[in-house]
């Protein structure tokens, strides 16, 4: 008993140690090992999909088929990277949850200067120590990403929404919410918006429930 017990953890942290590594490998396939290259410019292609979304830990997406087309150009102390996201990013409605597709079409540029200091990424310039020989793009990418989609995730008219959903999760619809939160002649003339909201964020939350 005891040593089948045994027998299954070790099997278990051997499950999650091959989880662990199959995570390293995909992460570290966005690495670009500069060093060995030569001044001038390099292209990479780099394809994001679910299994990098599982790797960068993202909660965000429901999935991705995106391909990352990278140019290095190599200069003697800066390293320059330009940076096109092409495809397509599944997310789901705020709205209604349902899955919803987003073009990607976005650019970025990243410099990676070097210096002994450590500093700070500003957004735009990542330093690297002198002695370091590659650079791993999986971050920045990912973020690239993100910024990439829209803040607000829905379909663009509530029609195309799934109505089953947007009825559970709309108790009132926009315009009555407009109506509500917009100050007007019934707020003026000493209107009681403020009650109103307050009743229908306790009637919402009671929803929820
Ligand atoms: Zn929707």
């Amino acid at each position: 008993m005891e040593f089948a017990k045994m027998f299954a953890d070790s099997k278990n942290v051997c499950i999650f140690a091959g989880y662990f590594e199959a995570i390293m490998d995909t992460l570290r396939d966005f690495s670009i090992p500069f060093k060995g290259l030569k001044a001038g410019e390099h292209e990479f292609e780099f394809q994001l999909n679910r299994a990098f979304l599982d790797a960068i830990g993202d909660e965000e997406l429901v999935d991705v088929d995106v391909v990352a087309y990278v140019t290095m150009t190599k200069a003697a102390s800066m390293l320059t990277f330009d940076i096109e996201l092409d495809g397509t990013a599944i997310v789901e409605c705020d709205r209604c949850l349902e899955e919803l597709s987003f073009p990607v079409d976005a650019g970025d540029t990243l410099y990676v200067k070097f210096s002994e200091e450590e500093y700070e990424f500003d957004g735009e310039v990542m330093w690297l120590n002198p002695a370091d020989d590659q650079i791993n793009l999986a971050d920045y990418i990912y973020e690239t990403l993100l910024l990439a989609l829209p803040y607000q995730r829905v379909h663009e008219n509530i029609e195309d929404c799934n109505q089953d959903m947007v009825a559970r999760f709309q108790v009132v619809t926009e315009e009555e919410f407009e109506e509500m939160t917009q100050p007007n002649e019934s707020s003026l003339a000493g209107g009681d918006n403020g009650a109103m909201l307050a009743a229908l964020k306790s009637k919402l939350e009671e929803e929820e429930k």
